[in-house]
Protein backbone atom coordinates (compact mmCIF):
# COMPACT_ATOMS: atom_id res chain seq x y z
CA UNK A 1 0.00 0.00 0.00
CA UNK A 2 1.36 3.64 -0.90
CA UNK A 3 1.32 6.13 2.51
CA UNK A 4 -1.77 8.53 1.52
CA UNK A 5 -1.64 11.61 -0.32
CA UNK A 6 -2.73 14.96 0.60
CA UNK A 7 -6.55 15.25 -1.28
CA UNK A 8 -6.66 18.20 -4.23
CA UNK A 9 -8.70 21.22 -3.67
CA UNK A 10 -11.99 19.87 -4.51
CA UNK A 11 -12.83 23.85 -5.87
CA UNK A 12 -9.89 23.37 -8.09
CA UNK A 13 -10.68 20.33 -9.84
CA UNK A 14 -14.52 21.88 -10.06
CA UNK A 15 -13.15 25.15 -11.89
CA UNK A 16 -10.17 22.96 -13.97
CA UNK A 17 -11.91 20.12 -15.16
CA UNK A 18 -15.48 21.60 -15.35
CA UNK A 19 -15.20 24.76 -16.12
CA UNK A 20 -17.60 25.67 -12.84
CA UNK A 21 -16.88 28.79 -10.91
CA UNK A 22 -18.30 27.72 -7.84
CA UNK A 23 -20.37 24.49 -6.28
CA UNK A 24 -24.21 25.02 -5.69
CA UNK A 25 -26.27 24.87 -2.99
CA UNK A 26 -24.82 21.79 -1.12
CA UNK A 27 -22.68 20.70 -3.46
CA UNK A 28 -19.59 21.85 -1.30
CA UNK A 29 -20.32 20.51 1.52
CA UNK A 30 -20.85 16.50 0.12
CA UNK A 31 -18.02 17.01 -2.11
CA UNK A 32 -15.81 17.67 0.67
CA UNK A 33 -17.28 14.99 2.79
CA UNK A 34 -17.16 12.47 0.65
CA UNK A 35 -13.52 13.28 -0.65
CA UNK A 36 -12.70 12.79 2.58
CA UNK A 37 -13.94 9.59 2.61
CA UNK A 38 -17.19 9.74 4.67
CA UNK A 39 -20.35 7.85 3.80
CA UNK A 40 -23.62 10.06 2.43
CA UNK A 41 -27.06 10.09 1.65
CA UNK A 42 -27.77 12.69 -1.13
CA UNK A 43 -31.12 13.70 -2.13
CA UNK A 44 -31.43 16.12 -4.67
CA UNK A 45 -33.84 17.72 -6.48
CA UNK A 46 -33.50 16.54 -10.72
CA UNK A 47 -31.35 19.08 -11.99
CA UNK A 48 -29.80 19.84 -8.66
CA UNK A 49 -26.41 18.50 -9.63
CA UNK A 50 -26.41 15.26 -8.40
CA UNK A 51 -22.98 14.13 -10.77
CA UNK A 52 -20.84 16.40 -9.21
CA UNK A 53 -21.20 15.27 -5.72
CA UNK A 54 -19.63 11.85 -6.50
CA UNK A 55 -17.24 12.79 -9.82
CA UNK A 56 -15.38 15.71 -8.10
CA UNK A 57 -14.82 13.66 -4.78
CA UNK A 58 -13.65 10.57 -7.78
CA UNK A 59 -10.96 12.92 -9.09
CA UNK A 60 -9.90 13.98 -6.14
CA UNK A 61 -9.55 10.86 -4.40
CA UNK A 62 -7.80 9.36 -7.65
CA UNK A 63 -4.96 12.34 -7.79
CA UNK A 64 -4.47 11.13 -4.07
CA UNK A 65 -3.98 7.69 -5.08
CA UNK A 66 -7.22 5.85 -3.84
CA UNK A 67 -8.21 4.72 -7.05
CA UNK A 68 -11.11 3.85 -8.86
CA UNK A 69 -14.82 5.35 -8.33
CA UNK A 70 -17.07 2.72 -9.23
CA UNK A 71 -20.52 4.35 -9.86
CA UNK A 72 -23.64 1.89 -10.34
CA UNK A 73 -26.18 3.47 -12.67
CA UNK A 74 -29.46 0.95 -14.02
CA UNK A 75 -29.70 3.12 -16.97
CA UNK A 76 -27.48 2.15 -20.04
CA UNK A 77 -28.47 5.31 -21.83
CA UNK A 78 -27.61 7.09 -18.48
CA UNK A 79 -24.08 5.57 -18.11
CA UNK A 80 -23.21 6.55 -21.96
CA UNK A 81 -24.17 10.18 -21.51
CA UNK A 82 -22.17 10.46 -18.16
CA UNK A 83 -18.97 8.87 -19.66
CA UNK A 84 -19.27 10.76 -23.04
CA UNK A 85 -19.61 14.03 -21.10
CA UNK A 86 -16.21 13.07 -18.91
CA UNK A 87 -14.30 12.08 -22.04
CA UNK A 88 -15.14 15.44 -23.07
CA UNK A 89 -13.60 17.02 -20.37
CA UNK A 90 -10.87 14.47 -20.48
CA UNK A 91 -12.09 12.53 -17.54
CA UNK A 92 -10.82 8.86 -17.80
CA UNK A 93 -13.89 6.84 -17.60
CA UNK A 94 -15.88 3.85 -18.86
CA UNK A 95 -18.86 1.61 -18.39
CA UNK A 96 -19.43 -1.86 -18.24
CA UNK A 97 -23.06 -3.34 -19.58
CA UNK A 98 -24.66 -5.70 -21.88
CA UNK A 99 -24.16 -3.72 -24.92
CA UNK A 100 -20.73 -4.22 -24.55
CA UNK A 101 -18.54 -7.01 -26.98
CA UNK A 102 -16.48 -8.94 -25.18
CA UNK A 103 -13.48 -7.38 -26.57
CA UNK A 104 -14.89 -3.92 -25.19
CA UNK A 105 -15.08 -5.75 -21.60
CA UNK A 106 -11.67 -6.94 -21.62
CA UNK A 107 -10.66 -3.96 -22.47
CA UNK A 108 -12.26 -1.95 -20.07
CA UNK A 109 -11.32 -4.61 -17.27
CA UNK A 110 -7.43 -3.77 -18.15
CA UNK A 111 -7.59 -0.54 -17.89
CA UNK A 112 -9.33 -0.90 -14.76
CA UNK A 113 -6.64 -3.05 -12.95
CA UNK A 114 -4.07 -0.87 -14.50
CA UNK A 115 -5.90 1.86 -12.18
CA UNK A 116 -6.08 4.75 -15.58
CA UNK A 117 -9.97 4.78 -14.51
CA UNK A 118 -10.83 7.75 -12.33
CA UNK A 119 -15.17 6.24 -12.29
CA UNK A 120 -16.25 3.11 -13.95
CA UNK A 121 -20.08 2.79 -14.44
CA UNK A 122 -20.95 -0.84 -13.75
CA UNK A 123 -24.93 -2.03 -13.75
CA UNK A 124 -26.12 -3.28 -10.84
CA UNK A 125 -26.58 -6.99 -11.92
CA UNK A 126 -23.16 -7.16 -13.04
CA UNK A 127 -21.41 -5.29 -10.19
CA UNK A 128 -22.66 -8.06 -7.77
CA UNK A 129 -21.78 -11.26 -10.34
CA UNK A 130 -18.76 -12.98 -8.50
CA UNK A 131 -16.60 -12.43 -11.32
CA UNK A 132 -16.47 -8.44 -10.62
CA UNK A 133 -16.66 -8.64 -7.38
CA UNK A 134 -13.57 -10.68 -7.52
CA UNK A 135 -11.87 -7.95 -9.34
CA UNK A 136 -12.68 -5.45 -6.73
CA UNK A 137 -11.35 -7.64 -3.88
CA UNK A 138 -8.17 -7.82 -6.41
CA UNK A 139 -7.93 -3.35 -6.82
CA UNK A 140 -9.00 -3.59 -3.02
CA UNK A 141 -5.81 -5.56 -1.85
CA UNK A 142 -3.85 -3.09 -3.99
CA UNK A 143 -5.59 -0.03 -2.26
CA UNK A 144 -7.15 1.04 -5.39
CA UNK A 145 -10.92 0.83 -4.69
CA UNK A 146 -11.66 4.64 -3.61
CA UNK A 147 -15.40 5.12 -3.80
CA UNK A 148 -18.61 3.39 -4.37
CA UNK A 149 -21.49 5.84 -6.10
CA UNK A 150 -25.07 4.39 -6.06
CA UNK A 151 -27.05 6.81 -8.63
CA UNK A 152 -30.85 6.76 -8.79
CA UNK A 153 -30.47 4.51 -5.20
CA UNK A 154 -34.27 4.53 -4.42
CA UNK A 155 -34.08 2.05 -7.10
CA UNK A 156 -33.85 -0.28 -3.89
CA UNK A 157 -36.79 0.81 -2.30
CA UNK A 158 -40.28 -1.60 -3.30
CA UNK A 159 -42.16 1.51 -2.25
CA UNK A 160 -40.35 3.50 -4.79
CA UNK A 161 -41.50 3.71 -8.08
CA UNK A 162 -38.60 2.55 -10.26
CA UNK A 163 -37.76 -0.52 -7.99
CA UNK A 164 -34.92 -3.18 -9.49
CA UNK A 165 -34.17 -6.39 -8.17
CA UNK A 166 -30.67 -5.50 -8.80
CA UNK A 167 -30.80 -3.32 -6.08
CA UNK A 168 -31.14 -5.04 -3.63
CA UNK A 169 -27.92 -6.95 -3.38
CA UNK A 170 -25.65 -3.90 -3.21
CA UNK A 171 -25.59 -4.28 0.30
CA UNK A 172 -22.75 -6.70 -0.48
CA UNK A 173 -20.69 -3.46 -1.46
CA UNK A 174 -20.97 -2.77 2.21
CA UNK A 175 -20.06 -6.36 3.41
CA UNK A 176 -17.18 -7.17 1.23
CA UNK A 177 -15.75 -3.39 1.60
CA UNK A 178 -16.68 -2.18 4.50
CA UNK A 179 -13.56 0.13 4.53
CA UNK A 180 -14.79 1.86 1.07
CA UNK A 181 -16.90 4.84 1.38
CA UNK A 182 -20.24 4.84 -0.26
CA UNK A 183 -22.66 7.75 -1.31
CA UNK A 184 -26.10 7.14 -2.50
CA UNK A 185 -27.90 9.58 -4.46
CA UNK A 186 -31.48 10.04 -5.59
CA UNK A 187 -33.96 12.64 -6.54
CA UNK A 188 -37.21 10.58 -5.04
CA UNK A 189 -37.27 10.11 -1.34
CA UNK A 190 -40.25 10.27 1.16
CA UNK A 191 -39.63 9.26 4.97
CA UNK A 192 -40.99 5.75 3.42
CA UNK A 193 -37.78 5.59 0.76
CA UNK A 194 -35.64 7.38 2.85
CA UNK A 195 -35.90 4.85 5.67
CA UNK A 196 -35.49 1.84 2.91
CA UNK A 197 -32.66 2.79 1.20
CA UNK A 198 -30.57 3.67 4.67
CA UNK A 199 -31.83 -0.13 5.60
CA UNK A 200 -31.44 -1.68 2.41
CA UNK A 201 -28.18 -0.42 1.84
CA UNK A 202 -27.05 -0.17 5.17
CA UNK A 203 -26.00 2.95 5.42
CA UNK A 204 -27.73 4.18 8.74
CA UNK A 205 -24.19 5.42 9.82
CA UNK A 206 -24.33 7.84 6.50
CA UNK A 207 -24.09 11.46 6.67
CA UNK A 208 -27.93 12.72 5.30
CA UNK A 209 -27.59 15.46 2.42
CA UNK A 210 -31.46 16.43 1.69
CA UNK A 211 -31.13 19.79 -0.33
CA UNK A 212 -34.73 21.53 -1.17
CA UNK A 213 -37.09 19.78 -3.33
CA UNK A 214 -37.96 22.86 -4.66
CA UNK A 215 -38.13 23.80 -8.22
CA UNK A 216 -39.48 27.56 -7.99
CA UNK A 217 -39.74 27.78 -12.24
CA UNK A 218 -42.51 25.06 -12.17
CA UNK A 219 -45.93 26.11 -12.59
CA UNK A 220 -48.08 23.80 -11.28
CA UNK A 221 -51.65 23.42 -12.49
CA UNK A 222 -53.89 20.46 -12.13
CA UNK A 223 -57.33 20.63 -13.66
CA UNK A 224 -60.55 18.51 -13.45
CA UNK A 225 -61.35 16.24 -16.94
CA UNK A 226 -63.75 17.32 -19.00
CA UNK A 227 -62.30 17.09 -22.25
CA UNK A 228 -58.78 16.07 -21.98
CA UNK A 229 -57.53 15.87 -25.39
CA UNK A 230 -59.04 19.34 -26.06
CA UNK A 231 -58.16 20.80 -23.00
CA UNK A 232 -54.43 19.45 -23.44
CA UNK A 233 -54.66 21.08 -27.12
CA UNK A 234 -55.75 24.18 -25.40
CA UNK A 235 -52.87 24.18 -23.04
CA UNK A 236 -49.97 23.35 -25.64
CA UNK A 237 -51.76 26.05 -28.11
CA UNK A 238 -52.17 28.90 -25.32
CA UNK A 239 -49.06 28.27 -24.08
CA UNK A 240 -46.73 26.30 -25.03
CA UNK A 241 -47.06 26.84 -29.06
CA UNK A 242 -43.88 25.21 -30.57
CA UNK A 243 -42.37 24.58 -27.35
CA UNK A 244 -41.02 20.86 -26.48
CA UNK A 245 -42.45 19.66 -23.96
CA UNK A 246 -43.36 15.87 -22.75
CA UNK A 247 -47.15 14.05 -22.27
CA UNK A 248 -47.64 11.22 -20.27
CA UNK A 249 -50.12 9.11 -20.82
CA UNK A 250 -50.63 5.69 -18.71
CA UNK A 251 -51.32 2.83 -21.30
CA UNK A 252 -49.44 2.22 -24.58
CA UNK A 253 -51.90 2.32 -26.42
CA UNK A 254 -53.18 6.24 -25.61
CA UNK A 255 -49.79 7.36 -26.25
CA UNK A 256 -49.99 6.13 -29.64
CA UNK A 257 -53.28 7.45 -30.29
CA UNK A 258 -52.68 10.67 -28.23
CA UNK A 259 -49.78 10.87 -30.39
CA UNK A 260 -51.16 10.34 -33.39
CA UNK A 261 -54.09 12.68 -32.31
CA UNK A 262 -51.92 15.54 -31.78
CA UNK A 263 -50.37 15.05 -35.24
CA UNK A 264 -53.67 15.39 -36.87
CA UNK A 265 -53.86 18.75 -34.78
CA UNK A 266 -50.39 20.04 -36.50
CA UNK A 267 -48.56 19.65 -33.51
CA UNK A 268 -45.18 17.59 -33.68
CA UNK A 269 -45.20 14.94 -31.56
CA UNK A 270 -43.68 11.89 -31.03
CA UNK A 271 -44.45 8.47 -29.20
CA UNK A 272 -42.22 6.31 -27.10
CA UNK A 273 -43.33 3.67 -24.86
CA UNK A 274 -42.03 -0.03 -23.85
CA UNK A 275 -43.45 -1.77 -26.40
CA UNK A 276 -42.17 -0.33 -29.80
CA UNK A 277 -39.82 -1.58 -31.54
CA UNK A 278 -36.54 -0.58 -29.78
CA UNK A 279 -34.56 1.35 -33.03
CA UNK A 280 -37.47 3.40 -33.53
CA UNK A 281 -37.78 4.43 -29.67
CA UNK A 282 -34.12 5.47 -29.91
CA UNK A 283 -34.64 7.24 -32.98
CA UNK A 284 -37.92 9.01 -31.05
CA UNK A 285 -35.87 9.89 -28.15
CA UNK A 286 -32.95 11.37 -30.07
CA UNK A 287 -35.18 13.83 -32.17
CA UNK A 288 -36.72 14.68 -29.21
CA UNK A 289 -33.30 15.41 -27.49
CA UNK A 290 -31.51 17.08 -30.45
CA UNK A 291 -34.79 18.85 -32.54
CA UNK A 292 -36.19 21.94 -31.16
CA UNK A 293 -40.09 22.08 -30.12
CA UNK A 294 -40.79 18.20 -30.03
CA UNK A 295 -43.82 17.52 -28.08
CA UNK A 296 -43.16 13.42 -26.78
CA UNK A 297 -45.81 11.58 -25.89
CA UNK A 298 -44.51 8.40 -23.57
CA UNK A 299 -45.58 6.19 -20.92
CA UNK A 300 -43.00 6.72 -17.72
CA UNK A 301 -40.85 4.25 -19.60
CA UNK A 302 -39.46 7.81 -20.63
CA UNK A 303 -37.74 9.95 -18.69
CA UNK A 304 -34.92 8.57 -16.12
CA UNK A 305 -31.66 10.11 -17.09
CA UNK A 306 -33.10 12.14 -19.93
CA UNK A 307 -31.47 15.68 -19.64
CA UNK A 308 -33.27 18.08 -21.85
CA UNK A 309 -32.70 21.15 -20.00
CA UNK A 310 -35.14 23.04 -22.10
CA UNK A 311 -38.62 21.42 -21.83
CA UNK A 312 -40.89 24.11 -21.20
CA UNK A 313 -43.89 21.63 -20.27
CA UNK A 314 -44.89 18.47 -18.69
CA UNK A 315 -48.66 17.23 -19.54
CA UNK A 316 -50.00 14.51 -17.73
CA UNK A 317 -53.18 12.79 -19.36
CA UNK A 318 -53.60 9.60 -16.54
CA UNK A 319 -53.09 10.62 -12.89
CA UNK A 320 -49.59 9.10 -11.44
CA UNK A 321 -49.12 6.68 -8.75
CA UNK A 322 -48.27 8.96 -6.29
CA UNK A 323 -46.34 12.14 -5.37
CA UNK A 324 -43.07 10.85 -5.94
CA UNK A 325 -43.51 9.68 -9.51
CA UNK A 326 -45.64 13.06 -10.31
CA UNK A 327 -42.98 15.25 -8.94
CA UNK A 328 -40.24 12.62 -10.53
CA UNK A 329 -41.86 12.99 -14.04
CA UNK A 330 -42.48 16.42 -13.95
CA UNK A 331 -39.32 17.37 -12.76
CA UNK A 332 -38.25 16.99 -16.21
CA UNK A 333 -39.49 20.32 -17.25
CA UNK A 334 -37.44 23.31 -16.94
CA UNK A 335 -34.02 21.94 -15.77
CA UNK A 336 -32.27 24.75 -17.32
CA UNK A 337 -34.11 27.06 -14.74
CA UNK A 338 -36.33 29.38 -17.35
CA UNK A 339 -40.30 29.11 -16.51
CA UNK A 340 -41.79 25.68 -17.42
CA UNK A 341 -45.26 24.33 -16.78
CA UNK A 342 -46.17 20.76 -14.89
CA UNK A 343 -50.11 20.27 -15.93
CA UNK A 344 -52.00 17.67 -15.01
CA UNK A 345 -55.76 16.22 -16.07
CA UNK A 346 -57.40 14.30 -13.60
CA UNK A 347 -61.08 12.77 -13.57
CA UNK A 348 -63.24 10.05 -11.76
CA UNK A 349 -62.13 7.58 -13.90
CA UNK A 350 -58.33 8.28 -12.93
CA UNK A 351 -59.19 7.84 -8.90
CA UNK A 352 -61.02 4.59 -9.79
CA UNK A 353 -58.31 2.93 -12.23
CA UNK A 354 -55.48 4.16 -9.48
CA UNK A 355 -57.24 2.19 -6.46
CA UNK A 356 -58.54 -0.82 -8.41
CA UNK A 357 -54.99 -1.13 -9.75
CA UNK A 358 -53.73 -0.90 -5.98
CA UNK A 359 -56.34 -3.54 -4.77
CA UNK A 360 -56.25 -5.89 -7.94
CA UNK A 361 -52.11 -6.44 -7.84
CA UNK A 362 -50.67 -9.71 -6.22
CA UNK A 363 -48.97 -7.56 -3.78
CA UNK A 364 -49.09 -8.34 -0.01
CA UNK A 365 -51.39 -6.00 2.54
CA UNK A 366 -48.68 -3.83 3.54
CA UNK A 367 -47.49 -3.18 0.53
CA UNK A 368 -51.18 -1.96 -0.75
CA UNK A 369 -51.59 -0.16 2.49
CA UNK A 370 -48.66 1.78 1.53
CA UNK A 371 -49.69 2.29 -2.18
CA UNK A 372 -53.30 3.00 -0.84
CA UNK A 373 -51.84 5.74 1.59
CA UNK A 374 -49.39 7.48 -0.85
CA UNK A 375 -52.11 7.67 -3.69
CA UNK A 376 -54.51 9.44 -0.95
CA UNK A 377 -51.93 12.08 -0.61
CA UNK A 378 -51.61 12.67 -4.44
CA UNK A 379 -55.55 13.16 -4.55
CA UNK A 380 -55.26 15.49 -1.99
CA UNK A 381 -52.83 17.27 -3.75
CA UNK A 382 -55.07 17.49 -6.86
CA UNK A 383 -58.10 18.04 -4.70
CA UNK A 384 -56.37 21.01 -3.04
CA UNK A 385 -57.92 24.58 -2.74
CA UNK A 386 -54.76 26.20 -1.04
CA UNK A 387 -50.91 26.44 -2.77
CA UNK A 388 -49.75 23.25 -4.86
CA UNK A 389 -46.60 23.63 -4.01
CA UNK A 390 -46.74 24.01 0.34
CA UNK A 391 -48.79 20.57 -0.31
CA UNK A 392 -45.58 19.56 -2.51
CA UNK A 393 -42.77 20.09 -0.43
CA UNK A 394 -44.90 19.27 2.68
CA UNK A 395 -45.09 15.70 1.50
CA UNK A 396 -40.81 16.03 1.18
CA UNK A 397 -40.92 17.61 4.54
CA UNK A 398 -40.39 20.64 4.05
CA UNK A 399 -41.97 23.60 5.02
CA UNK A 400 -42.68 26.75 2.99
CA UNK A 401 -45.07 29.16 2.18
CA UNK A 402 -47.69 30.12 -0.63
CA UNK A 403 -45.54 30.10 -3.74
CA UNK A 404 -47.39 32.81 -5.84
CA UNK A 405 -46.26 30.13 -8.89
CA UNK A 406 -48.91 27.59 -8.83
CA UNK A 407 -52.43 28.01 -10.37
CA UNK A 408 -54.33 27.83 -6.69
CA UNK A 409 -52.21 30.56 -6.08
CA UNK A 410 -52.32 32.51 -9.40
CA UNK A 411 -56.53 32.34 -8.96
CA UNK A 412 -57.61 31.14 -5.95
CA UNK A 413 -60.48 28.67 -6.43
CA UNK A 414 -64.40 29.54 -5.25
CA UNK A 415 -65.73 26.87 -2.93
CA UNK A 416 -69.44 25.27 -1.85
CA UNK A 417 -69.87 23.67 1.00
CA UNK A 418 -70.88 20.15 -0.24
CA UNK A 419 -71.69 18.43 2.69
CA UNK A 420 -75.28 18.23 1.95
CA UNK A 421 -75.04 17.20 -1.44
CA UNK A 422 -72.34 14.33 -0.16
CA UNK A 423 -75.42 13.09 1.80
CA UNK A 424 -77.93 13.44 -0.96
CA UNK A 425 -75.64 11.07 -3.22
CA UNK A 426 -74.68 8.96 -0.61
CA UNK A 427 -77.93 8.10 0.19
CA UNK A 428 -79.12 7.57 -3.39
CA UNK A 429 -76.62 4.64 -3.68
CA UNK A 430 -77.96 3.19 -0.82
CA UNK A 431 -81.78 3.82 -1.96
CA UNK A 432 -80.26 1.66 -5.40
CA UNK A 433 -79.40 -1.33 -3.24
CA UNK A 434 -82.51 -1.09 -0.40
CA UNK A 435 -84.89 -0.34 -3.48
CA UNK A 436 -83.97 -3.29 -5.46
CA UNK A 437 -80.69 -4.91 -4.45
CA UNK A 438 -79.38 -3.44 -7.38
CA UNK A 439 -75.79 -1.08 -8.14
CA UNK A 440 -75.69 1.32 -10.70
CA UNK A 441 -73.03 3.57 -11.93
CA UNK A 442 -72.34 7.61 -11.77
CA UNK A 443 -74.64 8.33 -14.87
CA UNK A 444 -77.60 7.11 -13.59
CA UNK A 445 -77.30 8.28 -9.77
CA UNK A 446 -76.07 11.62 -11.35
CA UNK A 447 -79.82 11.39 -13.21
CA UNK A 448 -81.82 10.43 -10.51
CA UNK A 449 -80.25 12.76 -8.71
CA UNK A 450 -80.95 15.66 -11.18
CA UNK A 451 -84.43 14.08 -11.74
CA UNK A 452 -84.31 13.33 -15.13
CA UNK A 453 -86.85 10.49 -16.19
CA UNK A 454 -84.62 8.66 -18.57
CA UNK A 455 -86.05 5.24 -20.03
CA UNK A 456 -83.68 3.35 -17.51
CA UNK A 457 -85.26 5.67 -14.38
CA UNK A 458 -88.38 4.52 -15.70
CA UNK A 459 -87.43 0.82 -16.03
CA UNK A 460 -86.12 0.90 -12.03
CA UNK A 461 -88.63 2.73 -10.99
CA UNK A 462 -86.03 4.96 -9.41
CA UNK A 463 -88.41 8.18 -10.16
CA UNK A 464 -90.49 7.08 -7.24
CA UNK A 465 -87.32 6.95 -5.01
CA UNK A 466 -87.22 9.76 -2.34
CA UNK A 467 -83.48 11.07 -3.80
CA UNK A 468 -85.44 11.26 -7.24
CA UNK A 469 -84.51 14.87 -8.23
CA UNK A 470 -83.52 16.15 -4.86
CA UNK A 471 -80.13 17.28 -6.60
CA UNK A 472 -81.63 19.47 -9.23
CA UNK A 473 -79.63 22.75 -8.12
CA UNK A 474 -76.80 20.88 -9.03
CA UNK A 475 -75.18 20.64 -12.76
CA UNK A 476 -73.81 17.09 -13.82
CA UNK A 477 -70.47 18.24 -13.47
CA UNK A 478 -71.16 19.32 -10.20
CA UNK A 479 -71.83 16.14 -8.98
CA UNK A 480 -69.18 14.38 -10.84
CA UNK A 481 -66.93 16.41 -8.69
CA UNK A 482 -68.74 15.45 -5.61
CA UNK A 483 -68.57 11.62 -6.89
CA UNK A 484 -64.78 11.45 -7.46
CA UNK A 485 -64.17 13.38 -4.11
CA UNK A 486 -66.40 10.65 -2.69
CA UNK A 487 -64.10 7.86 -4.23
CA UNK A 488 -61.08 9.57 -3.59
CA UNK A 489 -61.75 9.81 0.04
CA UNK A 490 -63.18 6.21 -0.12
CA UNK A 491 -66.57 6.72 0.68
CA UNK A 492 -67.52 5.10 -1.90
CA UNK A 493 -65.94 2.57 -4.63
CA UNK A 494 -66.77 1.64 -8.43
CA UNK A 495 -66.89 -2.40 -8.57
CA UNK A 496 -66.73 -4.70 -11.87
CA UNK A 497 -67.14 -3.82 -15.31
CA UNK A 498 -69.52 -1.33 -15.03
CA UNK A 499 -67.94 0.79 -12.34
CA UNK A 500 -71.56 0.61 -10.22
CA UNK A 501 -70.97 2.20 -7.03
CA UNK A 502 -71.03 0.46 -3.70
CA UNK A 503 -70.95 2.69 0.02
CA UNK A 504 -67.97 1.41 2.17
CA UNK A 505 -68.08 1.21 6.03
CA UNK A 506 -66.52 5.19 6.54
CA UNK A 507 -69.65 6.35 4.48
CA UNK A 508 -71.55 5.88 7.51
CA UNK A 509 -70.42 9.30 9.61
CA UNK A 510 -70.24 11.10 6.04
CA UNK A 511 -74.18 10.22 5.52
CA UNK A 512 -74.87 11.33 9.02
CA UNK A 513 -73.72 14.62 8.26
CA UNK A 514 -70.62 14.26 10.45
CA UNK A 515 -67.97 14.76 7.80
CA UNK A 516 -67.82 18.24 6.12
CA UNK A 517 -66.60 18.74 2.54
CA UNK A 518 -65.75 21.46 0.57
CA UNK A 519 -65.54 21.52 -2.47
CA UNK A 520 -63.77 23.48 -5.89
CA UNK A 521 -66.81 25.34 -7.55
CA UNK A 522 -65.90 23.79 -11.41
CA UNK A 523 -66.01 25.17 -14.51
CA UNK A 524 -69.26 24.55 -15.95
CA UNK A 525 -68.78 21.51 -18.56
CA UNK A 526 -70.72 21.54 -22.03
CA UNK A 527 -74.28 19.45 -21.69
CA UNK A 528 -73.13 15.71 -22.96
CA UNK A 529 -75.55 12.72 -23.63
CA UNK A 530 -74.83 10.78 -20.35
CA UNK A 531 -73.74 7.25 -21.94
CA UNK A 532 -72.90 6.96 -18.11
CA UNK A 533 -69.55 6.64 -18.98
CA UNK A 534 -66.78 7.57 -16.36
CA UNK A 535 -64.45 10.68 -17.17
P1 LIG B 1 -29.06 15.70 -11.43
O1 LIG B 1 -28.28 14.43 -11.67
O2 LIG B 1 -29.13 16.09 -10.00
O3 LIG B 1 -30.38 15.72 -12.11
P2 LIG B 1 -26.96 16.86 -12.97
O4 LIG B 1 -25.82 16.31 -12.21
O5 LIG B 1 -27.30 16.23 -14.27
O6 LIG B 1 -28.24 16.89 -12.06
O7 LIG B 1 -26.74 18.41 -13.14
C1 LIG B 1 -27.71 19.19 -13.78
C2 LIG B 1 -27.03 20.28 -14.58
O8 LIG B 1 -26.47 21.26 -13.72
C3 LIG B 1 -25.89 19.75 -15.44
O9 LIG B 1 -25.98 20.36 -16.70
C4 LIG B 1 -24.66 20.16 -14.66
O10 LIG B 1 -23.55 20.32 -15.51
C5 LIG B 1 -25.10 21.49 -14.03
N1 LIG B 1 -24.37 21.78 -12.80
C6 LIG B 1 -24.25 20.99 -11.72
N2 LIG B 1 -23.51 21.58 -10.76
C7 LIG B 1 -23.15 22.78 -11.23
C8 LIG B 1 -22.37 23.88 -10.70
N3 LIG B 1 -21.83 23.84 -9.49
N4 LIG B 1 -22.21 24.96 -11.49
C9 LIG B 1 -22.77 24.99 -12.72
N5 LIG B 1 -23.49 24.01 -13.28
C10 LIG B 1 -23.69 22.91 -12.54
ZN1 LIG C 1 -48.77 28.15 -4.91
Amino acid sequence: MHPPMPLPSTTAILQEVFGYPAFRGQQEAIVEHVAHGGDALVLMPTGGGKSLCYQVPAIARHRAGQGVTVVVSPLIALMHDQVGALHEVGVPSAFLNSTLSLDEVQHTERELMAGRLVLLYVAPERLTTPRFLALLERLHEQGKLSLFAIDEAHCVSQWGHDFREDYLHLHLLHERFPAVPRIALTATADEHTRADILVRLQLQEARLFVSSFDRPNIRYTLVEKDNPRAQLLRFIRDEHEGEAGVVYCQSRRKVEETAAWLCQQGLRALAYHAGMEAAQRQQNQDRFLREDGLIMVATVAFGMGIDKPDVRFVAHLDLPKNIEAYYQETGRAGRDGADAEAWLAYGLADVVQQRRMIDDSPAHDEFKRVQRHKLDALLALAEAHDCRRVRLLAYFGEASQPCGNCDNCLSPPDTWDATEATRKMLSCIYRFWQHGRQRFGAGHLIDVLRGRRTDKVEQYGHHSLTTFGVGADLSEPQWRAVLRQLVALGHVVAEGEFNTLVLTDSARPVLKGEVQLTLKVSVEAPKRSGNGRLR
